[in-house]
């Protein structure tokens, strides 16, 4: 406890009675910040105070203000925060209860100028982590009926921060662990994928080298396909590895240009059905010839990847790409007939590393793509959400909107890790 020691057996019997309201509420509210104004409620009425703040030791031993409340009349606790940092560095400093009395000059009314701290330690484990001041104007000063009672209270808001600690503790554990766990999938995935590419490419490269056997131009054509194929999927792969770590850090470079969103997608369709995938293109694009700030790049990256998984996961569907612009924004949707994304899953398939089926047969993946998708059209100020119908289809609807707006060349992004 914070220096002093508090009995309670010489309260009267309303603090008495209070501060049994306090302990009952400090077992029963779980968080801290409804628990300190609960424990204000309660105490004021038997232990006059006008304001109260909790200083809180930072890790680089700066103070922060974490719970501060103003229950008197005609002040804000921002005016009183200065003066109840000094007390609190006091506090700490000396390890004890310090009281002390305030006079300001200022033109304020009287009873505003004379202000009575009164400041504990806050401690955890015997180790000072913080303060808790209450301030009074105008007097009396404090009694050592009070002084106990206060010290008494502080005692529980101690206990309210440790628990605090511990639920933080659990949390950070359980994240950790998440993370741990994370980490592991994430190395088994990704060699798997790196893997299976290389042991392609290595097996075709050693069979087309053999001295003792011959190939034939076909033979020979359809090895160097398949190496070919193979290197192009190790690349991919790399890169989203590439893109996904530098979105971890929060430095993914978008180049946003003034791009006529139409043409860019017939130009896109255009080059996607000519490609290798089992889908029926359809197109439904707004005419107009309006231009919005993307990174065309960027974008044609996420349309690249939601047309990958529909070949993957929706092969032989028709897939529709429509342009229409609504109030203040272009909406792109990318709409397959496959087999759609279970309700269950769906909030989860933009997280990094999520896979409805983790071992989807020939689908192969990681589980980076939509996790991808989602932070470039973020870095766009845009959004981008999934629509489907278990067993007919998902659609992709991609919203960005038409201000001018991106002039950096590099959006920082925060991400955590689930
Ligand atoms: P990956 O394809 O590497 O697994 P993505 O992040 O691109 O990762 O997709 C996450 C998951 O969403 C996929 O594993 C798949 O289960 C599901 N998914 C994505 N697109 C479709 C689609 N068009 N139809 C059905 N499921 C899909």
């Amino acid at each position: 406890m914070s220096g002093q020691e508090t009995k309670a057996e010489n309260l009267s019997l309303e603090a008495y009675k209070a501060l049994y309201k306090i302990i009952r509420v400090i077992l029963q509210m779980p968080k801290t910040v409804s628990a300190l104004q609960e424990i204000v409620r309660l105490a004021r009425p038997v232990f006059i105070f006008d304001n109260i703040i909790l200083y809180e030791l930072e890790i680089d031993q700066t103070l922060a203000p974490t719970y501060a409340r103003s229950v008197g009349r005609g002040r804000s606790t921002e005016d009183d925060m200065v003066w109840g940092e000094a007390i609190a560095r006091e506090i700490i400093q000396a390890g004890e209860i310090v009281e002390k009395e305030h006079q300001t000059s200022d033109i304020k009314p009287n009873r505003l100028n004379q202000q009575y701290y009164l400041g504990f330690p806050i401690k955890k484990n015997q180790q000072i982590t913080g303060a808790l001041v209450f301030i009074r104007f105008g007097g009396p000063p404090y009694l050592p009926e009070q002084i106990q009672l206060a010290g008494l209270i502080v005692e529980h808001v101690e206990q309210l921060l440790e628990r605090r600690y511990l639920v933080e503790r659990v949390t950070t554990l359980e994240v950790e662990r998440q993370f741990d766990r994370l980490q592991e999938n994430f190395v088994a995935t990704v060699s798997h994928d790196l893997r299976t590419p290389l042991g392609f490419i290595k097996g075709y490269v050693t069979t087309l080298m053999r001295e003792d056997a011959q190939w034939d131009a076909e033979t020979r054509h359809e090895f160097l396909a398949i190496i070919d194929d193979e290197s192009d999927r190790l690349t991919e792969l790399i890169d989203n590895l590439l893109d996904s770590s530098r979105l971890q850090t929060g430095t993914l470079p978008i180049d946003p240009q003034p791009v006529q969103v139409g043409a860019l997608l017939r130009d896109f369709i255009q080059r996607a059905s000519n490609g290798n995938y089992n889908l029926q293109f359809r197109t439904e694009i707004d005419p107009s010839a309006r231009s919005i700030c993307i990174d065309a790049g960027r974008i044609i990256q996420v349309l690249d990847n939601l047309v990958g998984n529909a070949a993957k996961y929706a092969p032989g569907s028709t897939l529709t790409i429509s342009l229409t612009w609504e109030a203040q924004q272009a909406h792109i949707s990318v709409r397959d007939t496959g087999p759609g994304v279970a309700p269950e899953h769906i909030e989860y398939i933009f997280k990094r590393f999520y896979r409805v089926r983790p071992s989807d047969g020939d689908a192969r993946g990681t589980g980076l793509g939509l996790f991808i998708c989602k932070q470039i059209v973020a870095a766009h100020h845009g959004k981008i959400v999934a629509e489907s119908v278990f067993g007919q289809g998902l659609a992709f609807h991609i919203y960005i909107p038409c201000d001018d707006f991106l002039s950096e060349s590099t959006t920082q992004i925060q991400e955590i890790f689930v």
